[in-house]
């Protein structure tokens, strides 16, 4: 049976009563059944005593246990329909149980005792209206199990006065259920009623949407989520540009509804877990919790978010057959910030807004001034990369890898931004926003292309040795796309090199990410003779293990660990651990970022063979790496 959303509201709210009453009630009872055990000790076989009561304490354990399991189900807000049905079932055993105390305990010699009994039994009855009348099944069912049994046993003593004792006793029993029943009714109203203010309070009529104070009160709880779980989320500030004239022009039934429409039109763009709320007039406001980790990557996401949110709006609406636009101005502030409270934070996406109305309406605008300058910069940067893509901008310089003696091995293609005033720029600058922005993986087909052509030309003049390898390196983003294998032999084909002259480098970054994908990409390239290699080794958190599932070529020792050699002195050095890995599972070993004699000598002693780095050159660009080619040697 599915219930409505309020329907939902009140039943949550009769269970809630009738748990949160219900422990006085379980103790209070089980004293009762003690006592009358004691009572009736000397009329009663000992075993049955025994055996009635142990029940009804085990079944009184129970329904204490079910309590505390409802009690923290309240606090999370995780509520299951199980727990509520063995609720109930705890309440009618422990009425069946009292229903067979008429049959087991039943005092049939002392009128007295039968009196006593009567009262205990009629007694805890009444008491359980009071607190299972939230609940008609739960106090029906108590009734009938208590009381009916008790007039059946009157019933069948067959004396003129059971007789009437168990009509009488049947008499208590309609009464108790019309007074259970009316009572019952009263709780219900109330709680409808009280439901229906705290709606009011806290939903806006018109839409139908949270308000003010009901936002404030989500926020609350999603800044302090955001601060446990090192997690960002985003404000955003959303108020409809020119509403006012809308308003007077077409008047307030139109305005109204083009205010639903707004709502409808945000809640079908955004996820379950997003909130939208209406401050009042054209204003509304959208929480967008948990965004990201990262408070730039929040903060481009929001963006991102909002961009979507203005363009689904500036659809036009029809409204009474006329058509109607509308823009949105949009200020968003990012949370947690600092010891910010909830009401700052709106106030903080209030003000960004002001500043997107005042830019020029239908913008978006962050509160921090940092914020929305790094952001305009992302912007401007993912735009001029994409341009420079166009335009050809990109080249790429060689540096070589060599032996201890300078003999080329191979080289590592890196790439550089040829930019038409600001002049060469370096990797560093540009890489990380295109990788934010996806425009890497068009760069790294762009580098790519240029470095198999290159080598395509090596090849046909003889200049590259069959051994001798060319890297190039990939980012996560790149490797993660579903048609990487493709573009990759794509390339290689379209250029016609020899695929053994091409060595991927990939971060531990890359490899992590989904193990099966992951050796299904590698596995496909390295049928084809493609080499592998993990750049950086030792700064990421790949396990041995799991590097000895792929099919690798090569280790790249960081440079972090290299120019670490001389300040370690003579203690451990981790270049040592990693080359003695290597060795086990197989691979090659390049230290990268050699810089002096010292780290050369160390690493040689150590077991290393091929090195990189400016001790023995930098990256040169391409005709100066083809004259060492030539040599063969990096003359050092
Ligand atoms: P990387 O893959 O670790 O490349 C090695 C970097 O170390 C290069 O910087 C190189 O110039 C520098 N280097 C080499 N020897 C030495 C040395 O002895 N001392 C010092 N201090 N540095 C040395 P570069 O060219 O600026 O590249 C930086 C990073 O940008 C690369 O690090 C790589 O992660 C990324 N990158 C470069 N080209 C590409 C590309 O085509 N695609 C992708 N996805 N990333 C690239
Ligand atoms: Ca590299
Ligand atoms: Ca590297």
């Amino acid at each position: 049976m599915r219930l409505s959303r309020s329907e939902h509201q009140l039943y949550r709210e009769q269970q809630r009563l009738l748990t949160i009453n219900s422990t006085g009630p379980i103790l209070t009872s089980t004293l009762i059944a003690g006592f009358l055990c004691w009572y009736l000790r000397h009329g009663t076989a000992p075993t049955i005593l025994f055996s009635w009561l142990s029940s009804f304490i085990l079944v009184a354990v129970g329904r204490l246990f079910l309590v505390v399991l409802a009690n923290r189900a309240e606090k999370t807000g995780r509520h299951d329909g199980q727990l509520d049905l063995f609720f109930l079932g705890g309440i009618w055993l422990a009425a069946l149980l009292w229903g067979t105390a008429s049959f087991l305990l039943f005092p049939h010699t002392s009128p007295l005792h039968q009196t006593v009994f009567s009262i205990i039994i009629t007694g805890i009855s009444a008491g359980a209206i009071a607190s299972l009348c939230p609940n008609r099944p739960a106090i029906v069912g108590f009734l009938t199990f208590t009381l009916l049994p008790l007039s059946a046993k009157f019933l069948m003593i067959q004396e003129q006065n059971g007789l009437v004792l168990g009509i009488l006793v049947i008499l208590y029993w309609l009464v108790c259920l019309s007074g259970a029943q009316k009572l019952h009714k009263n709780i219900t109203e109330n709680i409808s009623l009280r439901l229906k203010i705290e709606h009011q309070a806290s939903f806006d009529s018109l839409t139908g949407l949270p308000n003010r104070r009901q936002l404030l009160k989500q926020l609350e709880q999603e800044l302090s989520r955001a601060s446990r779980h090192k997690q960002n989320g985003a404000v955003l500030f959303l108020d409809l540009d020119n509403f006012k004239t809308i308003n007077d022009a077409l008047g307030h039934k139109a305005g109204d509804a083009v205010l639903k429409h707004v709502a409808e039109r945000l809640g079908l763009n955004l996820r379950k877990e997003d909130i939208i709320a209406r401050m009042g007039g054209d204003e509304f406001v959208i929480l967008l919790p948990h965004l990201d980790h990262s408070i730039e990557r929040a903060a481009q996401k929001s963006q991102e978010i909002a961009k979507k949110l203005a363009n689904t709006l500036s659809a036009s609406f029809s409204i009474d057959s006329r058509e109607i636009n509308i823009t949105p101005s949009i200020g968003i502030s990012l949370f947690p910030d600092q010891e910010k409270a909830a009401d700052d934070i709106l106030e903080q996406a209030d003000t960004a807004m002001n500043q997107a109305k005042t830019a020029g309406r239908n913008t978006v605008r962050f509160f921090l001034p940092g914020m929305q300058e790094a952001a305009d910069k992302r912007l401007r940067l993912a735009n001029d990369l994409k341009k420079a893509i166009e335009n050809d901008e990109f080249s790429v310089y060689f540096q070589p890898q060599v032996q201890a003696d300078g003999t080329i091995v191979g080289a590592e293609g890196l790439v550089r931004w040829m930019h038409p005033t600001r002049g060469m720029i370096m990797p560093g600058e540009f890489i990380l926003a295109a990788e934010e922005s996806g425009i890497i993986v068009d760069i790294g087909n762009c580098v790519l292309r240029k470095i198999c052509q290159t080598v395509k030309a090596w090849e046909e003049n003889h200049l590259l040795k069959e051994h001798q390898t060319i890297a190039v390196n990939i980012s996560a983003r790149e490797f993660s796309t579903p048609d990487f294998v493709d573009r990759i032999v794509g390339t290689l084909t379209e250029t016609g090199i020899k695929p053994h002259h091409l060595d991927i480098e990939l971060t531990e970054g890359s490899l992590i990410s989904s193990v099966r994908d992951t050796i299904k990409k590698i596995q496909a390239l390295r049928d084809y003779g493609i080499k592998f290699s993990v750049d950086d080794f030792g700064t990421g958190y790949s396990s041995l293990s799991y590097l000895k599932s792929l099919p690798l070529h090569t280790l790249k020792i960081d440079r972090s660990f290299v120019n670490d050699i001389q300040s370690v002195g003579n203690g451990v050095n981790l270049v040592e651990i990693i080359i003695t890995m290597a060795g086990n599972l197989g691979l090659e070993v390049v230290a990268e970022g050699v810089e002096t004699a010292e780290e050369l000598n160390y690493l040689a002693a150590k077991g290393c063979r091929v090195y990189q780095g400016y001790y023995f050159c930098k990256p040169v660009p391409t005709a100066e790496f083809s004259t060492m080619l030539q040599s063969g040697n990096v003359g050092k």
